[in-house]
């Protein structure tokens, strides 16, 4: 468990790097008088989320090097390591966003191994299935991370004067009335879902752009489902903080951490390291961590009929 933990960190230190190296053209004003707009708002009605393709500028010879250096890490673990070539084509790049940003996409830069569903997500199923969307999704991540940091940021300043105090930086999208099961902000499907202990609310978090936007408590982020007797969780340890709620109507699943337990108690086999883990402060909180140590419920819930589209990283 120990090594899984070390590798998801890993992963996470070269993500870091990447995103503190890296300076967007893009100002937060732009954001904000962009959020401000009207086609902003229809967007928004529309449940289109905030970024376009457009927005996007990445800095390909720092992909490039986090691409490299992911396919290094991730190299040890895979069965069959594939060779990764540096993406440096107009229409390689164009491809890649497009893909990351829009899942319905049927112009797949790898469609080899995938599945459609009934939303057109890429599904990475268990048995060999090549290991380099991940990465590329992996490396890619640092860069959409840092257009969300700056627009949540634009929108905590924005806010200041008109609340006398501000939202006391909590993440924008937490008080906007979204409420969609994809991410506000790259239009993404959920990876991973919390509980907060103090309210009780339901966040869905992003793998993409690591944004977290509340979610209603009752309802599939998958297929919008709301009918109870359709939606059940299930759990291994009932004093872990770890469940998987699933979908009957879907098939689809998602894990959970309900923080309201892993506050007070971690699960009594879990060795100090993780317990410290699991007991950081909500804020502090790594769910990607929480994500990669939970493969057990990913098992379960596959062996139930039911699938997740971000299983990729369980590939590793
Ligand atoms: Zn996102
Ligand atoms: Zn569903």
């Amino acid at each position: 468990m120990n090594e899984v933990i070390d590798f998801g960190k890993s992963i996470l230190e070269i993500q870091s790097e990447i995103r503190d190296k890296f300076s967007p053209a893009i100002v937060a004003r732009e954001f904000i008088s962009r959020k401000e707009s009207n086609d902003y708002m229809e967007r928004q009605v529309r449940g289109l989320p905030f970024l376009t393709a457009s927005d996007i500028d990445i800095d390909w010879d720092l992909f490039n090097f986090g691409l490299q250096r992911l396919n290094l890490l991730c190299k040890h673990r895979i069965e069959k390591p594939v060779k990764i070539k540096a993406i440096q084509s107009q229409e390689e790049k164009q491809v890649l966003i497009h893909n990351m940003l829009n899942r319905d996409s049927t112009n797949s830069m790898n469609s080899t191994n995938e599945s459609s569903t009934s939303r057109g997500s890429r599904v990475f199923k268990g048995g060999g299935v090549s290991p380099l969307p991940l990465i590329i999704q992996l490396a890619f991540t640092p860069f959409m991370e840092k257009y969300a940091n700056l627009l949540i940021e634009a929108e905590r300043k924005s806010r200041l004067p008109r609340s006398g105090g501000g939202s006391g930086g909590r993440k924008y999208y937490k008080e906007t009335n979204w409420l969609r099961g994809i991410c506000p902000i790259c239009g993404r499907d959920p990876f991973i879902a919390k509980i907060e202990p103090e309210t009780g609310k339901r966040y869905l978090h992003c793998c993409l752009c690591r944004t977290e936007w509340a979610f209603k408590r009752i309802g599939c982020p998958f297929c919008g489902n709301i009918e109870q007797k359709k939606l059940r969780f299930f759990y291994v340890d009932e004093n872990s903080p770890y469940r998987v709620d699933v979908c009957d109507e879907c098939k689809k699943y998602i894990k959970t951490v309900d923080t309201r337990k892993s506050e007070d108690r971690g699960q009594k086999t879990e060795n100090r390291k993780q317990k410290t883990e699991n007991r950081k402060p909500i804020k502090d909180r790594v769910l990607f961590i929480d994500y990669v140590t939970t493969t057990y419920l990913d098992k379960l819930a596959q062996d139930e009929g039911f699938y997740s589209p971000d299983t990729g990283l369980l590939e590793l």
